[in-house]
């Protein structure tokens, strides 16, 4: 069986829900993912926040703006009266349990309550839809059985425990939905797998039950050589092998959630992008295939801090390093990039919500200077490192500021690191040139 993601914007208008209809009724069983309407989850999230700072006026206007455009999507969508009535009155039930949660108090776990709701809206609206339309088409709760671990990570064992059992119990169906993004947690909770969660729920629906193939349908046709949001004339990729496409998901390219590869790449499942509006393109397959070399693409996270280490005390200190990395751990706090020299270390972080306690530490035995907003802009491809091509990378370097650069960590990837405010310019210029776009 295949699993078939469609996000925001492929479930966004009656027109592209169509068009979704028409991609999955091929007579194929298969199960379908589906993200919230595009906006939805931002909306929601906008609510919570608004709880947060009790601004209940607000609150209540967007929850009631939201309920509104819902209602007239139903309109547009289900002709069927007695399938409109009843969507109506899901839609109604949920809206009822956003206005309830104006009136408690805000924690992190009535905001996971709130965003959840996107995907519970969507997913009963378009499989009335298809019902409404002759394609047989069962809900199976994603909260039955997706669930994360005390580390965040997918319980495997329980989801396909779970999964198998409410697939068994589901009607026979042709087409099998069920919500992305959301999850309970290790305690039985409403969660999620975070933004642009519902890739890395098709990923794990596709481990969990040896799935053929998972697709992510989306608004453009497979993954691009560069931020197509910020670069002109950036180019689809036809194949990514794993490796390549964990990298670029990692450092910010956003059509894939950062660990959508994670699930299946040691079960050699295939992952393809490709574009709803747009069907017979290619788009981009995702294997094993390792054949093709040089820089294929790149891509660039925002919201890193850089920090500089220096300590007279690592002139020849063994043990520096350590010590260094320990307070790190100690605050659970991943490190991207890192450079040394023999007075000082210079590392990023992309999770700040501990720097201070970091510092802290830090301060103790070296001087530290910090930069905030700065970007990573990473350049992948097989064998990267090594490629003839590559060497132009450092013609390219006398036109932008580096803050720092990592070289050789793998033979897939070298990462700069740039002010943010100079992020564009250097993305265009990495274009224009790596890929021949203006030859120097
Ligand atoms: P969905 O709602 O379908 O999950 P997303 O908005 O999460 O869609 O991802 C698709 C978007 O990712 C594209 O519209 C594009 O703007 C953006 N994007 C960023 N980097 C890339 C890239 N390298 N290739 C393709 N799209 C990218
Ligand atoms: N609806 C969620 C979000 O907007 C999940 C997703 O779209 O993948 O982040
Ligand atoms: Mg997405």
């Amino acid at each position: 069986m295949k699993v078939l993601k469609f996000g925001g914007t492929s479930v966004g208008s009656v027109e592209n829900i169509a068009n979704v209809k028409t991609i999955i009724n091929d007579g194929e069983k298969k199960v379908v993912v589906l993200s919230a309407m595009s906006g939805t989850t931002n909306q929601l999230v906008a609510i919570s926040n608004h709880i947060a700072n009790k601004e209940f006026v607000e609150a209540i206007e967007k929850v009631n703006k939201l309920h509104d455009t819902y209602v007239v999507v139903i309109d547009n969508l289900l002709s069927h009266a007695v399938l409109n009535k009843e969507v109506k009155t899901y839609v109604s039930g949920i809206f009822n349990v956003l206005v309830e949660s104006i009136n408690k108090p805000y924690s992190v776990q009535l905001e996971n309550e709130i965003v959840a709701q996107g995907e519970l809206l969507s997913t009963y609206m378009v499989t009335s839809y298809l019902n409404q339309e002759g394609v047989k088409a069962s809900l199976l709760p994603a909260l039955e059985f997706m669930r994360i671990d005390e580390h965040k990570d997918p319980d495997l064992n329980y989801i396909k425990a779970h999964f198998k059992s409410t697939f068994d119990k589901a009607e026979d169906a042709e087409i099998y939905i069920t919500q992305g993004f959301i999850c309970l947690d290790d305690k039985g909770k409403i969660s999620n797998l975070q933004r642009g969660g519902s890739d890395f729920t098709a990923t794990i629906i596709g481990a969990a039950i040896h799935a053929e193939e998972v697709q992510i349908w989306t608004d453009i046709d497979g993954m691009h050589n560069n931020d197509p949001r910020y670069v002109e004339n950036t180019r689809p990729i036809s194949n990514l092998s794993f490796d390549e496409a964990a990298e670029l998901a990692y450092f910010g390219a956003k059509i894939l959630h950062p660990q959508t590869v994670t699930p299946v790449r040691s079960l050699n499942i295939p992952v393809r992008l490709k574009n709803t509006m747009n069907p017979e393109a290619y788009g981009t397959l995702i294997n094993n295939d390792h054949s093709e070399t040089g820089v294929k693409a790149m891509a660039a996270k925002d919201g890193i801090t850089a920090i500089k280490i220096k300590s007279g005390r690592m002139l020849q200190a063994h043990g520096f390093l350590r010590k260094v990395f320990e307070i790190f751990e100690v605050y659970e706090t991943a490190i991207d990039m890192i450079t040394t020299s023999e007075v000082a270390v210079s590392l990023t972080i992309d999770d700040d919500k501990n720097l201070d306690k970091i510092l802290a530490e830090l301060e103790k035995f070296a001087t530290i200077e910090v930069d905030k907003n700065q970007s990573i802009i990473c350049l992948v491809g097989h064998s990267v490192v090594n490629h003839q091509e590559t060497y132009k990378l450092f013609q390219i370097l006398q036109d932008v500021k580096i803050r720092m650069i990592s070289y050789g960590g793998s033979n897939n990837n070298i990462s700069l690191l740039v002010d943010t405010k100079n992020k564009i310019n250097t993305l265009q210029k990495l274009n224009d040139y790596l890929f021949e776009l203006v030859t120097l």
